[in-house]
């Protein structure tokens, strides 16, 4: 592989870098006001063979260059990290995550190499401390929001959750409105909730046209839509609406109640939840989701925790579900769709802000390689929170978010979780004193 693109970089950036940096580029030259990160393993997001001795050059805030480092010269002034020995990667978005608006969560998301977070669900009070993008003079992680997510009225979450997290429409003409409402307030995607009932009882949904409507005024301003959608029973719904991305693995009922009927009269329990677990209904409803160019954001972590542990008589009822909602994710990347990564990470439920290792091993459980799991949250976590065109890989044009992680992460995922570098909108935000 050589200079990557380099012609078409020329014509693309001639606006952005004048025509005396194009000609330097062209020639292999690094302009003396760039920042290079050079000489490590470079790994752009999208899944192609990474480069062994690879450079990434940086000018202002977005990326220019790049391709193998001995194509290029670079002149002693040019501010340079050297990244021998280690991988050189698109910062790491979290596709999925709440409580995200304060700064200092973010910052130390940047500082474990998570350059983005999308947050899938907040007060509309909140919305404009997502901009905030310093603390103390430091760079944070980029706050990327749907704001409040849009229901039915009187429907979940705030119906149990009460904490001002609907933005509720309850008309074709409300649902345009409150999306154009939503998008000129700056949110980067929508969020829609999907969620049929909470125990027993039943909660008003968006349905049909309403939710025909919304989706398409979402798509005439080219936003992206999600789904909460945790219930199998409402994912015809969501795909009949024409959503971008599912969030959460939908789920046949598996609560207490459900399954204690169910198990009752059975006589293999064990075979009987397999069964339920691993519906008939995936068979169609797979396939179609992956027609649709339906991405999905299975937030395995969480969902998995939910059904591991438990007391030893349930234990093995739990293993079963926690193996079968694996072996859905499994089945719907085997049939070849995209999945984006998302953690479901809550500042008020969950452990310190950092990199979404867990999440990454379970979908190495769930079969995907090293790299699929790296494209998940890059590129693909990128597009889920609409950034696709600006974020999440490594090629001219793109905003320079960017990470040195210490060693190989194609041979040890772990690796990620050694951060030597970090580098955001073109800015080193964070480096390890040493280097
Ligand atoms: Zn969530």
């Amino acid at each position: 592989m050589s200079v990557r693109e380099t012609g078409f970089l020329c014509v693309a950036l001639a606006g952005l870098l004048g025509p005396a940096c194009g000609d330097l580029l062209a020639q292999g030259r690094v302009p003396p006001d760039a920042l290079v990160i050079a000489h490590g393993q470079v790994i752009d997001g999208t899944c192609s063979d990474p480069i062994s001795d690879g450079i990434v050059v940086i000018r202002g805030q977005r990326i220019i260059a790049v391709g193998e480092a001995d194509a290029f010269e670079i002149s002693p002034e040019v501010e340079t990290i050297d990244a021998t020995g280690m991988t050189v990667l698109p910062g790491i978005i979290d596709a999925h995550v709440h409580t995200t608006a304060s700064p200092t969560i973010r910052r130390q998301f940047l500082e474990a190499g998570v350059t983005a977070v999308c947050d899938a669900g907040s007060p509309l009070r909140d919305l404009p401390r997502f901009e905030q993008d310093r603390l103390d003079d430091m760079p944070v992680a980029r706050g990327l929001s749907a704001g409040p997510i849009m229901t039915a009225p009187g429907g979940l979450p705030d119906a149990v959750l009460r904490q001002n997290l609907n933005y509720e429409v309850g008309t074709p003409d409300e649902a345009r409105e409150g999306v154009l409402d939503l998008v000129d307030r700056g949110v980067d995607f929508l969020k829609v909730y999907l969620h049929p009932r909470h125990r027993q009882t039943a909660y008003p949904m968006l349905v049909g046209e309403t939710l025909a409507a919304l989706v398409n005024a979402a798509h005439e301003r080219g936003v992206v839509v999600r789904t909460h959608t945790t219930e199998l029973e409402v994912l015809e719904r969501a795909l009949d609406a024409n959503v971008d991305v599912i969030d959460h693995v939908p789920k046949p009922p598996l609560g207490r109640v459900t399954l204690a009927s169910m198990l009752a009269s059975s006589e293999d329990p064990l075979a009987d939840l397999r069964e339920h677990v691993l519906a008939p209904e995936y068979e169609v409803l797979l396939p179609r989701l992956i027609e649709n160019g339906v991405v999905l954001v299975p937030t395995l972590g969480a969902d998995l925790a939910r059904f591991r542990g438990g007391s030893p008589d349930e234990a093995p009822f739990m293993a079963v579900i926690s193996e079968g909602i694996l072996e859905i994710v499994r089945r719907f990347h085997t049939k070849g769709g995209a999945i984006a990564r998302g953690t479901d990470y809550n500042a008020d439920s969950g452990g310190p802000p950092g990199m979404p290792l867990i999440e990454m091993k379970r979908l190495l459980e769930a079969g995907l390689t090293t790299a699929e799991v790296l494209q998940a949250g890059t590129q693909r976590a990128a597009y889920v929170c609409g950034q696709g065109a600006e974020l999440g890989t490594l090629e001219p044009g793109m905003l320079a978010d960017v990470i040195v992680v210490d060693g190989d992460p194609i041979e040890d995922i772990e690796a990620l979780g050694r951060v030597v570098a970090v580098v955001k909108n073109g800015e080193i935000a964070f480096s390890q004193p040493e280097r």
